[in-house]
């Protein structure tokens, strides 16, 4: 599974935002905005932005379930 949002913008544009698992809420923060906060809940797909949205930035995020961080590496033996 994979959660991602936005458009299409410039790179000069782009915030990359960090992801953080919070119960049903998968809790987006930019680390260039203060204050800003994009929050996505997983049972009920509703997104909620909490501070100043500056529309020509674009936010971009992304969560991975940590299963799919903490794949084991596979050997051959
Ligand atoms: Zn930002």
């Amino acid at each position: 599974m994979e959660i991602s949002f936005g458009h299409d913008y410039s790179d000069t544009n782009r915030h990359l935002c960090e992801s953080e698992m919070k119960g049903d809420w998968v809790v987006f923060t930019c680390p260039k905005c203060r204050g800003y906060e994009k929050r996505y809940n997983l049972k009920t797909e509703e997104m909620r932005v909490k501070g100043n949205e500056d529309f020509d930035i674009f936010h971009d995020g992304q969560y991975f379930p940590p299963e799919m961080q903490d794949m084991p590496e596979r050997s051959l033996n």
